[in-house]
């Protein structure tokens, strides 16, 4: 952790990222929060030997940056929590979630660790082209949300986008939570090469941000990126809704996509910002591997995210699979954008 002591020196204990961190908000305790997060990795970067308490801190960051966008002192506690992490792991603290996910993605190369088609979903008539664009599906769309991933794909497929053979997790999850991501990266690169592709699309935004981050030889775009450049060359209606946009925060506050996403809603229906939208968006509590490793805590941070839903809204659309299962849980109407464009598409 020596390496991180000149960004864990930039925080300089204001406190302004007490009122934003999702975790602090749900649990109240300094520890819960980024500057206590910071606090840690100091310890640990000289030489503290961790306690249980610590694990519990580090492990339960969702790494939704919003201490980022906060921080007057453009310090990076995301960053430093992330290194902390992988620091924990390293020394042998991974948690019983943490070595699971680890199994299951070993055992069947899906988070999941299901055993069925990854491409079960996929019909008949859906083949892969040769265009040098790959949808790339991702494992809770490919297993759980299979509805989301033929909606992307239907629309995708118009366009001449392919599919990978043999896709398999994109490594998010891993490297999330500290753990080990090179051999599905690596993987999925040959894939991607082998299918001759220039761009890759995704529906997820922890795909998206794995992507950005670790698959640098890609263009990458996100599905709402790709449709709002493309809007005109599909037979859109206006549908009858008014629905409200959850940014999620691997698409929102780390890569900035706020525009691509609006610009595909205004097109079909009425929408209506939340309270705390775009860069101040809530986080839902899925991310970090805190959805797996402390569901009550995760399930309490959507709860909070419940209040920024206007009323009178149809649906709480958002773009990233992950999102939508946390905030289902707990009752939200939610739906994708793709989905939501469909529902728009004449025949
Ligand atoms: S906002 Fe930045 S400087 Fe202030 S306590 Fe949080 S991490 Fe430290
Ligand atoms: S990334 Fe989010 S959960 Fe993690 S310390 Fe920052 S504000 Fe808190």
């Amino acid at each position: 952790m020596r390496e991180y002591l000149g960004e864990i020196v930039k925080c300089v204990r204001c406190g302004r990222c007490r009122t934003v961190c999702p975790t602090q908000q749900v649990q109240g305790w300094e520890s819960a929060g980024a500057r206590g997060r910071m606090q840690m990795a100091m310890g640990m970067a000289s030489g503290v030997e961790p306690t249980t308490g610590m694990v519990t801190s580090i492990m339960t960051c969702t790494t939704c940056q919003q201490c980022v966008s906060a921080c007057p002192s453009g310090a990076n506690p995301q960053q430093v929590t992330r290194a902390a992490r992988r620091k924990l792991v390293d020394l042998g603290y991974a948690t019983s979630h943490q070595r699971e996910m680890q199994g299951r993605i070993n055992n069947t190369g899906n988070s999941l660790g299901d055993g069925s088609a990854r491409t079960a979903w996929v019909t008949t008539s859906q083949v892969t082209g040769d265009s040098g664009y790959v949808y790339f599906a991702g494992c809770l769309a490919s297993y759980r949300y299979q509805s989301t991933a033929k909606a992307i794909y239907g629309i995708l497929e118009k366009f001449g986008v392919g599919l990978l053979k043999n896709e398999q997790c994109c490594g998010s999850p891993l490297l999330r939570m500290g753990l080990d991501a090179s051999d599905l990266i690596e993987h999925n690169s040959r894939q991607f090469k082998e299918a001759g592709a220039h761009t890759i699309i995704v529906g997820c935004a922890g795909c998206y941000s794995m992507f950005r981050e670790q698959y640098r030889d890609f263009e990458i775009l996100h599905f709402s990126e790709f449709l709002a450049s493309r809007l005109d060359e599909l037979p859109l209606d206006q549908l009858d809704l008014r629905v409200t946009y959850h940014d999620p925060c691997h698409l929102g506050r780390t890569y900035g996509i706020y525009d691509a996403p609006r610009k595909v809603i205004e097109k079909v229906c009425s929408l209506v910002e939340m309270k705390a939208s775009k860069e101040n968006a809530s986080c839902c509590g899925g991310g970090g591997g805190v959805r797996i490793g402390y569901p009550e805590l995760s399930g309490s941070i959507a709860e909070k995210l419940k209040d920024n839903i206007p009323g009178g809204v149809n649906y709480a659309v958002t773009s990233c699979p992950l999102c939508s299962r946390n905030m289902s849980d707990i009752g939200i109407n939610v739906l994708d954008l793709a989905e939501l464009v469909l529902m728009a598409m004449k025949e």
